[in-house]
């Protein structure tokens, strides 16, 4: 590589999540902070999956309706 057209590149750059998990890249800077990554955000841990199971549409349309069979 030619030197001094490339950036500086840091082979164990520093990653810190907000939810407090730490990992190394590679990367042009020495350290960085996230917001999410992969041991927190919601399509690696589940959370989307249970929440829509919890209280999705289709849930809330079941309360409403799911009986009326039955009453009537
Ligand atoms: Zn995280």
């Amino acid at each position: 590589m030619r030197k001094g057209i490339h950036p500086e590149y840091h082979a164990k750059a520093a990653i810190s999540c907000a939810c407090g998990a730490r990992f190394e890249v590679g990367s042009t800077v020495p350290s960085m902070r996230v917001e999410v990554c992969s041991k927190c955000h919601p399509f690696y841990t589940g959370a989307r999956t249970r929440l829509s199971e919890k209280g999705g549409r289709v849930e809330r349309f079941r309360k409403k309706y799911g009986g009326a069979k039955k009453e009537g």
